[in-house]
């Protein structure tokens, strides 16, 4: 017999989820709070007619062919290549630090010898490395830091990089080389009519029923299903018992320029140094979208809001691992996603975590089939 999953949240988590049990023939309820599908990755048209994306720019990026293949089915690609630039005093500069910015901000002319010795002799040795300040210091040196790193930190978590765990920092590259890509991965694209278009498809499927504009709290005949799949914020399902744990929010301010054809020279440009806002991206560079107007979005880091990074402290990782120990007992549901698992996901490794999920569900709903 088929059985029928509840499962919450509507962005790659469960989504992803969703296709992969309605393929193998289950029932599948999908609820989302939002009024729409596609959760943070959600685009649409503004008002002006240019695609946007909704909750700050995102850049499909993946070594996995198992990923791209699975969202090949829901969307063709238009490649691109995210490039940002970060201004200091005044100019534009490539970011990650490369060999151009070495030249570039300091008036040289290294090769990429002269960019490893260089970044060897402005380095400050750091031993143990704990700190995103470690991590930063012990590559590229004071003056770097301070230029790019450290009053981006203090406004994208409003805590300084002394204060935040190593891996924060450690995301972030450092080439001797001159490429400016943002990110190095095999596969760098754009869905081709942008990722809404992608997600109708994925859930376009005759055993998914989507209802938008619910929230899990208000659902009372959860006996009725097989099995639960929980991509909201573990703290909320079990009713913050041991108390929130901590996001760093943001706001987005959209804007239309009409009559500016491109306002800015790449994707994105970092403030590091001055504004409220940590960074600007030009949408039209990712969609390639022709318009004789362009549509931009300003990030305002925010302590208040929509959670949306989680903020890594080893007070907080024990704070969530409390909160798996009560998720463990839940033998019923599968907690998956970025807000489940208190962790900062690309989309495609949660794309990733969320077909292994899928496929234990698949396994522990074929052993119910046989009892
Ligand atoms: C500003 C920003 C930029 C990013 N850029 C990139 C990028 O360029 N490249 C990249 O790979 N990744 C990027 N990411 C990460 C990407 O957004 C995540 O990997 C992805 O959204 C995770 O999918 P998810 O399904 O876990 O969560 P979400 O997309 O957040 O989906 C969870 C859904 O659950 C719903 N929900 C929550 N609680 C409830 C409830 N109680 N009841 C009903 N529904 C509920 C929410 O409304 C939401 O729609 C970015 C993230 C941010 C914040």
């Amino acid at each position: 017999m088929n059985k029928i999953s509840l499962i919450t949240g509507a962005g790659f988590a469960g989504s992803t989820i969703a296709r992969g049990l309605a393929d193998a023939g289950h029932m599948v309820h999908l609820i989302d709070k939002r009024p729409h599908i596609a959760g943070n990755a959600y685009d649409e048209v503004d008002a002006n007619g240019v695609l946007i994306h909704r909750y700050g720019p995102h850049i499909f990026h993946t070594n996995s062919d198992k990923v791209c293949q699975f969202l090949s089915r829901f969307t063709e690609w238009r490649s691109y290549e995210h490039r940002v630039l970060g201004v200091v005093a005044g100019r534009h500069y490539p970011f990650p630090i490369n060999r151009d910015t070495l030249n570039q901000l300091y008036g040289l002319d290294l090769d990429e010898t002269g960019a490893s010795a260089f970044f060897e002799s402005v380095r400050e040795p750091r031993h143990p490395i704990c700190t995103s300040e470690d991590v930063v210091l012990n590559s590229v040196g004071r003056d770097l830091y301070e230029k790019f790193f450290l009053h981006y930190t203090r406004k994208q978590w409003g805590l300084d990089p002394s204060q935040l765990k190593a891996g924060v920092a450690a995301r972030i590259p450092v080439r001797t080389n001159t490429d400016d890509r943002y990110f190095t991965d095999t596969f760098q694209a754009m869905p081709l009519h942008g990722y809404t278009k992608m997600f109708e498809r994925m859930l376009d499927h005759p055993n998914i029923n989507v209802q938008l504009g619910i929230d899990f709290s208000e659902l009372t005949d959860l006996g009725r299903y097989d099995h639960i799949v929980y991509t909201g914020p573990i703290d909320a399902y079990f009713k913050h018992c041991y108390g929130p744990l901590p996001y760093r929010s943001l706001r987005f301010e959209h804007q239309h320029l009409a009559d500016v054809q491109q306002f800015q020279q790449a994707g994105t440009v970092n403030y590091p140094n001055d504004h409220a806002y940590t960074r600007i991206t030009e949408f039209k560079h990712l969609t390639g979208q022709e318009h004789t107007g362009t549509s931009i979005v300003r990030e305002y880091p925010e302590a208040e809001g929509d959670p949306y990074y989680p903020i890594p402290s080893d007070t907080n990782e024990a704070l969530f691992k409390r909160y798996c120990e009560l998720a463990e007992k839940e033998s019923k549901v599968t907690f998956v996603g970025r807000l489940a698992e208190y962790r900062y996901y690309n989309m495609d490794q949660v794309i990733g975590a969320a077909l292994a999920s899928a496929q234990k569900i698949l396994d522990s709903l074929s052993t119910i089939r046989r009892t």
